[in-house]
Order: C-alpha cells, then structure tokens, then sequence
C-alpha cells in the first residue's frame, strides 16, 4: 500500500478553543448584525475568514524570534532575509514593507501614473485599488474557463496570452506601466499559472518591452501545483521550480502573511538595481529605512526560516492535501464548489445551494451566517455584498457568482477539524430547502462596505 501524506510535523505548543452552543451563536451573530468580521474570535470554533496571517509558526522560527537584531540600519535580520530570498527567488535586490498592499503601495509609486494600462491574471482587491487610486486601469486578461466554475483544467489561473498581446498591442508604449501576475491566481479561487504561460508572458512582455511583476503571495503553492499537473516538472524541486517562475519577472511584490507562514510582513524584489533605488525613496517615505521598511528585526529573522519552511515538498503537499481532503467530503456529500479545488480554500457555489433565495437577499452571506450557527464556521462571503455598489449608479453589483470561501489557516486545524467543518456544511446542505429568506442591509459604508455591513434576517 502507498503511504498517505501526512504533516511533517508534530505539535508543541495549543491553543484551546470552546464549543459554544446554537443558542449562544444566535445570540453573538444577531449582536454582530450578521456580519462575521465583527464576531470575536473567542464566539468562532473554528476560523476559515482568512490564511492571511494566520498561519503558526515553527519552533525555528519562535527560536529566531529571540535573535532578531534590532537596529535600525545594517540590522544582521535583514541580511538573514537578504540570503533567503536571494536564494529563494533569484532576486538581487529586496525592500521590506509591513504587508503585501505596502509593497504594491512603494512598487506602484515608481511603475504606476495615471492614464496607465496595467493587465495581468484578475489583479487581488489591494492591487487593483492601488492601480486605480493612481488612476490607472487594472486590464484582467485571465483565460475565460476560469469563469466555469465546474472545468477541470489544471491552470484556470492562467492570463489568455492572445488577449494579454492585444491589450499591449493597442496601448501605447509609454502608457503601460508593467504586467502584473497573481500566482496562484485568488481572485479565480486560488488557481494556478502554469510555467508556460509565465514564459509566454515573458515573450511578450520583452516584444513590447513592459516589466513583469509576480503578485507572489501563494508563489510556493503555485510551484507545488506546477511540479504536480505541468509536464516536464514532476522530478524538479519546488525551490527549483519557484527559482524559474521568478527568472520570467523583472520584480515582484509578497504578501509574506501567505506562503511564508508568518504573521506579518512582506517585501519587495527586483533584478533591476535603478528600480530599486527608485523604489527605495518612496520606501523611506512609506514604510521605513531600507533595512527594516516598517518590520521589526525579529520578524524579518522568523520570515527568512518561514520562506524555507514553505517551499519544502513535504509540507506543501499536505497543506495542499488538506484543503483537497475537506473539498473531497463535501463533494462527497453533493455540495456544489468550485473545481478544480483551489491550493487555499475551498469556494462553495452558493447561488446553486440555497436556488430560492435571490441576489438581492446576498445568499452566499446568508450561507456563510448559517454555517456560523452550525458550527462555529466562520468563512467569507464572496458574492454580491463584496462585489458593492456601482459608484456612478449605486445600484448593486451582481456579480456572476456568489460563492462563500472557506480559507485553511496553515499548520493550525488537523484533519479532525476539517471533518468537522465537511460534517457541519453537508447537515446544513440536508437542510438546505428550510432556509427559505435570506438577508437585508440595514446601514453600510460608501465603498468597501463589507468589512462593515450591518445586516437583518429576513422571515
Ligand atoms: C493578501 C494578498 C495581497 C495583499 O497582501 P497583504 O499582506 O494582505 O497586504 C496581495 N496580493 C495577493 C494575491 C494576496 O493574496
């Protein structure tokens, strides 16, 4: 018999957590005004809002934590992430920012200004408003299978490479600012990119002579994803394989809260020494002198292990595994999600689980609020509350699917909690035809309302 994955590692240290009671839920979520950002922590068994930043970290990396080098320039931490990630992407020359959107922030300063085309593979919510606050224009070029949530293909993550030379065909050269690719691709549902198609964009890119910039967030997943469906890739490394995706790009900005397991943190990288020093000035301004950019010693020390640690086969494979395990039961049990499952989290089709209740009564939210009162889920609503308003008309948003998104935490839940997170979602499947209104917005916020909504039950 072949053996199964398993993590390869065992657990030091917990944390506990309590089961509350249906009551009590009822209670905290209408508190809440059926909002789950505004839920504490202590009323959610289990948290599936995010992997941002919530991932835990190892012993090596809480042991580096006490060898951070506090100065503020020169500090021996910032030479330790210096090395990794030198050595980790190919990168000569790095800053650190506090989090992803503050590398966008500084990089954008320098490639970004107004009147700018800027496509890519569907551009995260922070990129894109970052592009726009420049009053640029964010082009999403991803090959249109990614819109059929049930195709198979093994790269729905991918940018339509005849579309992407279009776009950089009819723009003048001096209105496109760079190219930006999202590996994995989050906003498609975490799917992959797969190496030809960086090639590809590289090809292009030289002919029409733009930058290319990896959105890097879930760059070591994207890699596992490659070494397991591309040909050619089964017997390379994930470090070799992340080493070629990054040798297609002139820079790229990581939100290290995702594949570098750590709590905080994120930077910048670039081939180009010019860039860099431009960079470095809006660094300053931004986020901090060059050698820190906004992070203290100690977690730039737990990020140089943490970039390690999440490019090890090992581990991604049974991360990977654990998100395909809790797709795999609900499959199972006929509830309709996003295929194929996704390296992050598993996206549920809302509008096809509860049919009755329409768009305007937000489903996917009121799917996510049920799965709260199952069982102390807390996951996110990726559907028409999100979506927002139109700024010109103010009339809602439909976007063409509402789907909730269960998030895995890396290293945190064992299989045990997947189970039960499967078991809690297929009892409220089973029931699916008593939940029969859904939700109205009492007040919300002009833009980026869905942090904020405050909602009541319909009956
Ligand atoms: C999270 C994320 C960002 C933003 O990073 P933060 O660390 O949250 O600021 C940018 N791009 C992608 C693809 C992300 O997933």
């Amino acid at each position: 018999m072949t053996l199964p994955y398993c993590e390869p590692f065992k657990i030091k240290m917990v944390e506990s957590l309590r089961k509350s009671t249906h009551a009590e839920r009822e209670e905290w979520i209408r508190q809440a005004s059926y909002n789950l950002f505004n839920l504490r922590s202590e009323q959610v068994f289990i948290d599936l809002l995010t992997d941002s930043g919530t991932g835990a970290m190892s012993d090596k990396q809480w042991g580096a934590i006490m060898t951070g080098d506090e100065s503020y320039a020169g500090a021996s931490s910032y030479y330790n992430l210096k090395e990794a990630i030198r050595d980790i992407t190919g990168f000569e020359y790095f800053l650190p920012t506090h989090q992803g959107r503050a590398a966008e922030n500084v990089l954008f300063s320098v490639l970004v200004k107004e009147g700018d085309i800027i496509p890519g593979n569907s551009h995260f919510d922070t990129t894109k408003g970052h592009i726009e606050f420049r009053k640029a224009t964010a082009v999403d070029c991803t090959v249109a299978v990614a819109r059929d949530i049930k195709a198979t293909d093994p790269f729905k993550g991918n940018v339509d490479l005849d579309l992407l030379g279009k776009v950089l065909d009819e723009t003048p050269r001096q209105k496109l600012g760079c190219i930006v690719m999202t590996v994995t691709n989050n906003t498609s549902g975490g799917q992959p990119v797969s190496m030809a198609n960086l090639r590809g964009v590289r090809s292009l890119a030289d002919r029409y002579g733009v930058p290319v910039i990896i959105d890097s967030a879930r760059f070591a997943e994207n890699a596992y994803f490659i070494r397991m469906r591309e040909e050619g890739y089964s017997h390379k490394s994930i470090r070799e394989i992340a080493r070629e995706m990054f040798s297609y790009a002139d820079g790229m900005t990581m939100s290290s809260k995702k594949d570098a397991i750590v709590n905080i943190g994120g930077f910048i990288g670039f081939r180009d020494k010019e860039l860099f020093r431009k960079a470095s000035t809006f660094n300053i301004m931004f986020e901090g002198f060059v050698t820190y950019g906004g992070m203290a010693g100690r977690d730039m020390n737990a990020l140089a292990i943490g970039l390690y640690e999440g490019t090890e086969f090992e581990y991604l494979e049974s991360r990977i595994s654990q998100v395909a395990r809790l797709g795999e039961k609900m499959r199972a049990a006929g509830i309709p999600l996003q295929l194929p499952l996704g390296g992050h989290a598993i996206f549920i089709d809302a509008g096809t689980f509860l049919p009755h209740i329409p768009a305007e009564e937000f489903p996917a939210q009121r799917l996510a609020v049920e799965f709260y009162l199952e069982g102390g889920i807390r996951s996110a609503e990726i559907g028409t509350i999100m979506a927002d308003r139109d700024p010109v008309t103010r009339e809602n948003r439909y976007p063409d699917l509402e789907l909730v998104r269960l998030a895995v935490p890396r290293r945190v839940y064992t299989d045990n909690h997947m189970d039960y997170v499967a078991a809690a979602v297929s009892n409220v499947f089973e029931r699916r035809n008593e939940i029969r209104r859904g939700l109205a917005i009492r007040w919300e916020a002009p833009i980026m309302r869905h942090f904020t909504v405050e909602l009541d039950l319909l009956s």
